[in-house]
């Protein structure tokens, strides 16, 4: 099967006129793996892992999007097999990854792919930056098979990696399915490629730690407020009045049914508490409680 033609006929050009790299003639750029891994350490610490595992998914997803359409639109006619086969060897030319294919099985609505991920940059780093890792971390390549595979496909197509170095495995592999025929736990990674833009993560990032801040704040607020109360030596009525209007709940204070101190914020909840009591016998012999519903 002539699959490495179809993309490396064009490989890689440099103009040093423009200063331009192309391959396929698609212009390209040049990056230190060591710098992308320093982009993907900084992304998971700032967005949290999932947060930051579905940006990177979705990032390959666009990459192999992207490799699909100049694939399509600069090859002639090939067969179907011939295109999805030539996806493993797009990547494996823009030195990420080397893509070997296992298994390729597919007819009119189905396809079945696997093969084998070896010295995935994504792996080396996250090892480099996290060591040893119970998941596997290549979610770049995931997304770049899925992305490539459903553009060729034309059908929804998902790559879940079943092994990875970064968990301890020889060496990191990778299965792909038509999404109907994924098991559910690999269909759900669809919510990754469906989620927000970085913009729209980071908003609600913000937004959760404004909250969070907000939260902090009024804590703290209330730990000094509470602190002069002690201090001033208030009486029960008035301390748990304090807690109670900060709060904005009712507080009572009861023994078996006897009600010692109690602060409503309001008549529903005065009479939703009275409702209650009024359902409960207590007996004071064994201090069980016996429900009894009048
Ligand atoms: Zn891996």
């Amino acid at each position: 099967m002539n699959t490495h033609q179809l993309v490396f006929d064009n490989m890689v050009r440099i103009n040093p006129q423009t200063a331009m790299i192309t391959m396929n003639e698609e212009r390209v750029a040049m990056f230190s793996v060591e710098a992308l891994g320093v982009l993907r350490r900084d992304l998971i610490s700032t967005l949290g892992k999932e947060r930051a595992k579905g940006f990177l998914l979705r990032y390959g997803w666009a990459c192999g999007e992207k490799a699909a359409e100049s694939i399509l639109s600069k090859t002639n006619r090939k067969s179907l097999e011939e295109l999805l086969l030539a996806g493993p060897s797009l990547h494996t030319a823009q030195g990420l990854v080397k893509v070997e294919a296992d298994r390729l099985e597919v007819d009119d609505s189905t396809l079945y792919f696997s093969g084998y991920w070896k010295n995935s940059f994504e792996a080396e780093e996250h090892q480099h930056h996290y060591g040893s890792t119970n998941e596997a971390v290549c979610w770049i390549l995931e997304g770049f098979a899925s992305g490539y595979l459903t553009k060729v496909f034309g059908k929804d197509v998902l790559a879940h990696e079943e092994k990875c170095v970064a968990k301890g495995d020889a060496h990191c592999s990778f299965i792909a399915k038509t999404k109907e025929h994924c098991e559910k736990v690999h269909q759900a990674y669809d919510r990754y490629y469906k989620a927000d833009s970085l913009a729209n993560e980071l908003d609600h990032l913000y937004n959760e730690l404004e909250t969070m801040n907000q939260n902090i704040i009024a804590s703290d607020k209330i730990q000094e407020e509470l602190t002069n109360v002690f201090l001033e030596d208030k009486g029960l009525t008035e301390t748990i009045g304090f807690i109670a209007n900060t709060l904005k709940r009712s507080i009572i204070i009861d023994y078996y049914k006897k009600e010692i101190e109690s602060v409503f914020v309001c008549e529903e909840h005065k009479d939703a508490y009275y409702n209650w009591t009024d359902k409960f016998n207590y007996l004071e012999e064994d201090k069980k409680i016996s429900k009894h519903i009048k």
